[in-house]
């Protein structure tokens, strides 16, 4: 069983790699050699994946081998279907969601590789869940954001409908890579996760993090991706939706204004619009909420962690 912390082994695992093929090739024999790189069935491969992941938060997946046509996973019925490998590390990259509050103790992770040629080999590993504790936040807002008034049920159930179909796009190609950028250099004041009372009475989690950050203040992309979403919405106020591909996406809630339109293809850091207090909100700032295989997820682990 071999498990990674993902985030110091990826350097040095990929030399190993290219020393593999190198030596594969000059030595024409594959036997001996494979007994040195890991494997379960024929080929050698190199696979990281955390020792555990917490709830409410995404989990990188590595996988790296010669000769791999594409590569399939099935997270406890959660699936996605990579085809070609990231272009900037030359592994097949996956996030990978646990949701938050979820009653399992542990995982299921199936990998199913095609090698080049046909063969088709399965790999299943056992991702224990961590259990994190979140705070309470207690918040006062305008009433009719606790108790919306009756005429606006259609309304927010419809910019939840949009929202829904938005953030469980899954296209094929990778454009996000670990850590993402930060969407404004403002401090996090609201974690993900947080359990909310809003004038008292006791709401859903907060599926977001909340930045500092002043009207009128530009918001960047976190990672290069496509526009799907620019909308006005209920809760969320003007509301941007950026797809990462692979099931990864960002929201940007709250926005003053916009600056992209639907179907625009932005770079990592390109202004997607300007931070504000439209929606359900105790005044001007950024909600950031981070979407995987349709999951909300925390997206402060994903972050760089320094400011902008
Ligand atoms: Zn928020």
């Amino acid at each position: 069983m071999l498990m990674y912390t993902p985030k110091n082994n990826v350097a040095r695992r990929f030399p190993l790699l290219v020393l593999l093929s190198l030596l594969l090739s000059v030595a024409g024999e594959a036997g001996t050699l494979q007994a040195a790189a890991y494997r379960e069935g024929r080929r050698p491969f190199t696979l990281d994946i955390p020792k555990n992941a917490g709830d409410g938060e995404a989990f990188a997946v590595r996988f790296g081998a010669e000769g791999v046509k594409a590569l399939d996973l099935d997270l406890d019925g959660k699936t996605l279907h990579i085809g070609a490998p990231s272009p900037a590390s030359g592994f097949f990259e996956a996030l990978l969601p646990v949701p938050l509050d979820t009653k399992k103790k542990r995982l299921r992770l199936t990998l199913t590789v095609q090698w080049n040629g046909g063969e088709k080999e399965v790999l299943t590993r056992v991702v224990p869940v961590k259990k994190r504790a979140y705070p309470v936040q207690k918040l006062t807002v305008d009433g009719k954001f606790v108790s919306p008034p009756p005429e606006v049920a259609e309304k927010i159930r419809r910019d939840r409908a949009e929202m829904r179909a938005a953030v469980t796009t899954i296209s094929p190609a990778q454009y996000w890579r670990l850590p993402l950028a930060r969407p404004v250099p403002g401090e996090v004041t609201s974690l993900f996760g947080s359990r909310r009372v809003f004038n008292g009475v006791p709401k859903n989690p907060h599926k977001g993090v909340d930045f500092d950050a002043v009207a009128g203040e530009p918001v960047a992309a976190v990672d290069a991706g496509e526009v799907v979403l620019v909308s006005e919405h209920y809760y969320g106020g003007n509301t941007v939706v950026v797809d990462h591909g692979l099931g990864v996406l960002s929201a940007y809630l709250h926005l003053s204004g916009f600056n992209v339109r639907k179907g625009q293809r932005v770079a990592r850091g390109d202004i997607v619009g300007f931070a504000g207090d439209t929606g359900r909100v105790t005044g001007p700032h950024l909600h950031l909420s981070f979407y995987v295989l349709g999951e909300s997820v925390n997206a402060e682990p994903c972050l760089e962690t320094g400011r902008r």
